[in-house]
């Protein structure tokens, strides 16, 4: 093939029977490059990263720790790599971190931090909000005592289930932790739809934490990635535990190198996936039997009366419309998905409610 009739495929698939192009709203992570990023990976400049010879890498590692406020950063393979390995640069075996009982750190990484580390997690129940009542927070420390687990790290999460953290709590908390001598960790997977829906820039709302993890693969649409942002010290710390759990990467470059196109394309952009989740939300809203959580940023959690959830889900896919039923109904906007798309999704949804 010649690079002229070189194909890039990223063309959204279509959807069995219909023709028409699934509307996949099971996460932001379903994005395909762009056509542009894939150009940008093609062309990209690597080298052995683990010899830390990749300039796409370094490159990406110094725009995103200037960004967050930090000296350093690592490029990672996940989100859970960067997390798993954040807290294993803060605790050690037989300590404690203390994070809400549906932060994605304690409930969706497989227990990580207990399994590689020897961490106890100190779960605190969550606001509706996603905030941490910080009296339990400070109750939940224990004292310096030989029966307690040594605690060492508080872990928040911004955006939580597309809900932006005040400015004000964030500032409380991580003054609290410090004030009491912990670590402080922000799981910012989706940091930047926080910082687009409040106008925040991500700096500000990284300053206070020790440590932050950011994906490039979710609303930023790149392929793989993530990085953890800290410390220099601390950055060497997590470079080594990076080693030992298997995320020493050699050419990853190309995936750096969508990162930071990423960075340069699709972050004022998750504004447009914050306008269609409103949209969404408010055409489910108007329909009846189900009641929708207005949306923060780009994700939309909906209640379906009757028990009638799993039949809706099943009579959306049938209509090329994917959404998650883990915890409600889920519906995630990104990248690859366009109002006519979520107007499919409200039609569909509509037939089945209405009926
Ligand atoms: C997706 C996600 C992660 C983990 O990222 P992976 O790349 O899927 O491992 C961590 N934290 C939060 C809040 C997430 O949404």
């Amino acid at each position: 093939m010649s690079a002229s009739t070189v194909s890039y495929g990223s063309a959204a698939p279509v959807a069995s029977g219909s023709g028409l192009p699934l509307v996949d709203l099971r996460s932001d992570t379903v994005t395909r490059p762009t056509a542009a990023m894939r150009e940008v990976i093609a062309n990209a400049a690597v080298g052995d990263d683990v010899f830390g010879d990749d300039p796409s890498v370094n490159a990406l590692q110094d725009r995103i720790a200037g960004l967050l406020g930090f000296e350093a950063a690592l490029f990672m393979p996940s989100g859970t790599s960067s997390n798993l390995c954040a807290l294993l640069a803060h605790c050690g075996r037989g300590d404690e971190y203390l994070v809400g009982q549906l932060a994605h750190t304690y409930r969706y990484e497989g227990g990580g931090g207990a399994v590689l580390g020897g961490i106890q997690p100190q779960p605190i129940t969550q606001q509706p909000d996603g905030t941490l009542d910080l009296a339990e927070v400070e109750a939940a420390i224990k004292p310096d005592d030989a029966h307690f687990a040594r605690t060492r790290l508080l872990a928040l999460e911004n955006t939580w289930n597309g809900r932006v953290l005040p400015a004000d709590y964030l500032a409380r908390a991580t003054a609290l932790a410090r004030r009491r001598g912990l670590a402080a960790h922000l799981d910012g997977a989706r940091l930047f739809n926080a910082a687009v829906a409040s106008g925040v820039p991500v700096g500000a709302i990284a300053a206070g934490f020790d440590s932050v993890s950011v994906c490039f693969s979710k609303g930023l649409g790149a392929p793989a990635g993530s990085a953890l942002c800290g410390s220099r010290e601390f950055i060497a710390r997590a470079h080594r535990i990076r080693k030992l759990t298997g995320g020493g990467m050699r050419q990853v470059g190309l995936l750096a190198a969508a990162a930071l196109h990423a960075l340069d394309h699709h972050v004022e952009r998750l504004a447009d996936d914050h306008v269609l989740a409103r949209r969404l939300a408010d055409g489910l809203a108007a329909l009846p039997g189900i009641s929708v959580t207005p949306p923060q940023t780009n994700i939309v959690f909906a209640q379906v009366e009757g028990g009638r959830g799993p039949a809706l889900l099943a009579h959306l896919q049938s209509r090329g419309v994917m959404a998650t039923g883990l915890i409600g109904l889920r519906f995630v906007t990104h990248l690859d998905v366009d109002a006519a798309g979520i107007d499919r999704a409200v039609a569909a949804a509509g037939e089945f409610l209405s009926s």
